[in-house]
């Protein structure tokens, strides 16, 4: 059976979150009005040929919500969930993570709408492809930088830097091809970009454990979402010996209580087109039960909102880790926080791979390549000072991390507007 996907009213939700830490942080009105609205909102239709030589028009998007601490950056999607309101809220979320990992960086996201499935690999090659060159210099390695989200991986990054730096003459190619991140290592990849959300993710965990005397190798967790953020998360979890009790994507729901083998799913996802349905290693089950397995941790690595007033009163977790991009709705905050489920936030909890990202961008402006020990050492000092300066927000303001995270992130905007006033 097919998991929930309820993703209506994305961007009120990211808003209602601005507006409550706004109004605790006494946010200075002017900087609200412009941090409320994105810079930017690109739709383009365009055509593609398909295998069979019919013309198909797509639907692109591309929000800029902010850019005044450096470039717009954020993930490109190909899902059916992908509309305007959906990219504006996850582009405003990524104004707010970067801000707090005090990156160089601003708040975008894009995507197309569109079933990946349904599509041969020549036929997204091309998809890609024309949609970047559709964007044309909406995107630049110094303005907006994609990089790989929710069915987008490295080769498409490839195909993508491979079309911008097309676009340019034979002199400056070299020095575009941080047009985005993501990309495969041989292409200007970072070492350790495809497992850094995952990484950070269990970094966050791990200072949660120490402040909160969880033994992690005694520890129970459940996954939504069996894709780059949810394998990483859980091979890194597995490396501290905690047990994947439950795990769900779009194709069903598993569970074993004496846990499963994280890296033989893996493999099998590989010979099954991704989907973890029909696993040997777990019992399938219900999808709305899978909300129900009693563990320590939750890992919410897939879509927006599924801890919902539906999902959230069956939760029986001390803390949820999202490594998803809002994965809960404004009613199933509520419910956890009423239930004293800790919630390591989005913003804070999967800024590894924007961090990482930061580092490939680096990389390719020096011309240089880093080596993964360097990667994950700079990864985890970044992650786990977030993680202090969340901390420590929540405790001046006596209130949530999710809130004091956006606080956090807010006020050093804030303080770069007044800084710079308001042109003219
Ligand atoms: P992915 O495409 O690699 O994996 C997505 C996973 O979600 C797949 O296992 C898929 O089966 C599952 N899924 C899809 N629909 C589902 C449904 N209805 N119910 C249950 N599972 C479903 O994508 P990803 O890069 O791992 O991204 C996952 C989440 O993490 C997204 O919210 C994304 O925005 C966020 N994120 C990703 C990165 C990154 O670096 N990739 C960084 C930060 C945040």
């Amino acid at each position: 059976m097919k998991a929930t996907v309820r993703t209506k009213n994305f961007y009120q939700t990211i808003t209602l979150q601005f507006n409550k830490a706004a109004d605790i942080m006494k946010l200075d009105e002017g900087v609200r009005k412009i941090l409320s609205y994105p810079h930017n909102e690109i739709i383009i239709n365009f055509p593609v040929k398909m295998d069979d030589g019919r013309i198909e028009i797509f639907k692109g998007y591309r929000v800029q919500h902010n850019n005044v601490l450096g470039p717009y950056k954020g993930g490109l999607r190909y899902h059916l969930t992908i509309d305007l309101d959906a990219v504006m809220g996850l582009a405003a979320l990524m104004t707010w993570k970067t801000a707090l990992t005090s990156l160089p960086f601003g708040g975008a996201k894009g995507g197309i709408q569109l079933d990946p499935s349904q599509y041969s690999k020549s036929e997204i090659e091309r998809i890609t492809r024309r949609f970047t060159y559709a964007l044309g210099d909406n995107i630049g390695p110094d303005y907006d930088i994609p990089a790989p989200d929710v069915n987008t991986d490295a080769q498409m990054m490839a195909w993508i830097m491979d079309t911008y730096v097309s676009t340019k003459p034979p002199t400056e190619r070299a020095n575009n091809i941080h047009i985005v991140t993501g990309k495969p290592v041989k292409s200007g990849g970072l070492e350790g970009r495809d497992a850094a959300t995952g990484l950070g993710v269990v970094f966050t965990i791990d200072e949660w454990a120490a402040d909160n005397q969880m033994d992690l190798s005694k520890a129970t967790y459940t996954v939504q979402g069996f894709g780059k953020v949810g394998y990483w998360a859980a091979h890194f979890m597995n490396l501290r010996r905690a047990k994947m009790t439950a795990v769900q994507d779009h194709s069903g729901t598993l569970h074993n209580p004496n846990g499963i083998d994280v890296e033989a799913l893996y493999k099998y996802t590989k010979t099954n087109n991704g989907g973890i349905l029909g696993f040997s290693g777990a019992k399938s089950i219900e999808q709305k039960d899978f909300f129900k397995v009693k563990a320590d941790i939750f890992i919410p690595a897939a879509l927006a909102n599924q801890i919902n007033d539906e999902t959230a009163p069956m939760l029986d977790v001390k803390l949820i880790a999202e490594g998803a991009n809002g994965p809960m709705s404004t009613e199933g905050e509520v419910i956890c926080r009423e239930k004293g489920i800790d919630v390591i936030p989005d913003i804070l909890c999967n800024s590894g791979g924007v961090i990482a990202s930061y580092f490939e961008w680096l990389q390719n402006k020096r011309q240089e390549q880093w080596e993964l020990s360097d990667v994950n050492v700079k990864l985890k000092h970044k992650i786990v000072k977030a993680y202090h300066d969340v901390v420590s927000t929540a405790k001046e303001h006596s209130t949530d991390w999710r809130t004091a995270a956006y606080i956090a992130a807010i006020r050093r905007i804030e303080n770069v507007y007044k800084e710079r006033g308001i042109f003219p």
